[in-house]
């Protein structure tokens, strides 16, 4: 139907007769002559028609599909912004394809329909050039893994949707089985499970990108269906399984951005990471590390610091040029600490070349010189402190970091920075169950200088478990795996599994190690998170085609919907009536 396309021509093409197709973009008329965009997901390319189309370019509206034959001619006025800008094409000929109806959203880089219009008419909001730069970027991404993949030898293999469901710690989605009265299937929250079996079938390497489903609450980075980058190795260390991703990571980026990355990426242990940023993702794009100040406090009077000596913890932080923090300011931030279970946060300026606060009256002179020493203070420095559980008190100054250096303009946005976290540990306990679980999954490996520790300190086990962050976000997670029957039972005991409920829910998962398992690791990397972050979008929703509004519904197709009574029916199902909350 053409002979280029919208994005093609160029002043080495001026003279040449071509056809064009595409939508009218935008239409505008200069007394006779009559001028229109015509878009494609190239580009678009300017149409001039003389007189002689008056009547036929007169109902010509936005969004039709058109057209045209025509020759090449330079402009008189070049639009820079454009790749086809030096040229425009007097136009000759004009059919109409197609008509459309005045669009519920405009079709360009800018909109500002809300999200609900533009999930509603999602081919139309796909059809705007930014959607489709994303998505086509989406594409490349994992043209390029899988370039990557293949040639190290990796093999893709498609793992059951319909199965039994891993214990990834989210809630499962079920499918009702029509051949068994009141049995279900449950949706892979990943494929951990198959693509360890793999690994004791012997393929030493496979890839997958799969979908994976989870029944959660959903947020900017977060769907009830989302895609993996699935990898699995035998006969790895963790640092070369590390390796294999951050070369398939340089690629990716190189392949898709132009943007060299450095390997190997910055390592850091769970521990360091919650000590000094109070996160398991920390953003290293900007500073304001935490500076550790329990030893200038080892003889204070001060209670709320006293009662944090012992096993807690004395974090402060330094915020350049921010003494002028108002009231409101610092109660914003007394917000966010207590909502992160802290009690309370210290404020400190620096003002004149001394601190100055309403707190100091309980620090000794000699508190105060070590505190000015320690934490390097400029004029008109800001310091925060929290202390209390060192998990709590990190997590908190961790969320007050973040806040302030999103709202001072501290974080460069073209910086990707990359880092390994690893040493994560190997349990999370609960109080409210009393009890541990898995905090990666029950499949992963502790490690060796801490296996004695399993049944006296299980809180202190740290595992072969690792992730990739980029830029505060997590990219992907994994782990060594237990390879020995004898380790995996141990740790499903650990997890307070009963050997029944060991043999009903993973009977063929523990059978199977029984006939030679290589040891193995892997990782599974978000393609959303990564596609969201290379195209500097907020949210998952703007890279994925059709994904569902914050409340769980897809506002084009209307699903969930209800069923007809025929199909519940045949599966076996009645409803009952949603209690009032
Ligand atoms: N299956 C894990 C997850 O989805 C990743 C892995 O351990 O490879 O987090």
């Amino acid at each position: 139907m053409r002979t280029h396309n919208n994005g093609q021509l160029r002043l080495e093409n001026v003279d040449e007769t071509v056809t064009l197709v595409g939508w009218v973009a935008k239409k505008r008329n200069f007394g006779k002559m009559v001028f229109i965009d015509l878009r494609d997901r190239y580009g678009k390319t300017q149409l001039v028609f003389n007189e002689s189309f008056h009547d036929a370019v007169k109902d010509v509206r936005n969004e039709y599909v058109i057209q045209v034959s025509g020759k090449v001619v330079e402009r008189q006025d070049y639009n820079e912004d454009l790749a086809t800008g030096k040229i425009e094409i007097a136009v000759e000929s004009l059919e109409v394809i197609n008509e459309a109806k005045t669009t519920p959203l405009i079709i360009d880089e800018e909109t500002d329909a809300l999200e609900g219009v533009r999930m509603k008419y999602r081919y139309l909001d796909l059809r705007r050039p930014n959607m489709q730069a994303n998505l086509i970027r989406r594409s490349d991404i994992t043209a390029s893994i899988r370039e990557y993949l293949h040639a190290q030898d990796f093999v893709d293999i498609e793992t059951p949707i319909l199965g039994l469901s891993t214990p990834e710690g989210a809630r499962d989605y079920l499918v009702p089985s029509r051949n068994y009265a009141g049995e279900f299937y449950a949706l892979p929250q990943s494929p951990q499970l198959f693509k360890q079996l793999l690994m004791i079938s012997g393929f030493e390497r496979y890839y997958q990108i799969a979908r994976c489903f989870r029944d959660e609450d959903l947020r900017a980075d977060r769907q009830m269906e989302f895609t993996q980058v699935d990898l699995e190795m035998s006969f790895m260390s963790e640092v070369e399984i590390q390796t294999m991703a951050e070369e398939m990571m340089k690629k990716v980026f190189k392949d898709v951005l132009d943007v060299d990355l450095q390997i190997p990426f910055a390592r850091m242990t769970w521990h360091d990471a919650m000590n000094s940023y109070g996160s398991d993702k920390p953003d290293t794009r900007y500073g304001m590390e935490f500076v550790d100040l329990k030893d200038v406090f080892v003889n204070t009077e001060f209670k709320v610091l006293k009662s944090a000596l012992d096993g807690g913890a004395i974090k402060g932080i330094v915020v350049n040029d921010h003494a002028d923090i108002s009231r409101k300011g610092i109660d914003k931030l007394l917000d966010i600490v207590k909502s992160h279970g802290g009690m309370g946060i210290l404020d400190l300026k620096y003002l004149e070349g001394k601190l100055d606060g309403r707190i100091l009256k309980f620090f000794s002179e000699e508190e105060i010189e070590q505190l000015e020493a320690k934490l390097g203070l400029k004029e008109n420095d800001l310091v925060l402190i929290v202390s209390g559980d060192w998990e709590v008190s990190c997590t908190a100054l961790g969320a007050v970091r973040s806040f302030l250096a999103q709202e001072k303009g501290l974080i460069d946005e073209d910086a990707f920075n990359f880092l390994w976290v690893n040493e994560f540990p190997l349990l999370e306990y609960s109080a409210e169950d009393d009890r541990y679980y898995a905090r990666h999954h029950p499949f992963t490996r502790p490690m060796d200088e801490d296996i004695d520790k399993l049944d006296t300190h299980p809180g202190e086990v740290k595992a072969y478990a690792y992730d990739m962050i980029l830029n505060g976000y997590e990219l992907g997670g994994g782990s060594l795996r237990n390879y020995s029957t004898k380790s995996q039972t141990k740790l499903f005991e650990v997890l307070g599994f009963t050997e029944e409920e060991i043999r009903s829910q993973f009977g063929f998962f523990v059978d199977a190690f029984e006939y030679g398992t290589p040891p193995h690791g892997g990782i599974a990397f978000g393609l959303d998170r990564i596609a969201m972050l290379m195209s500097k979008e907020p949210s998952i929703r703007e890279v994925i085609a059709f994904p569902k509004n914050a409340q769980a519904k897809d506002p084009m197709t209307d699903a969930p919907s209800k069923p007809a009574p025929a199909q519940l029916e045949e599966l076996h199902l009645s409803v009952k009536e949603k209690k009032q909350q």
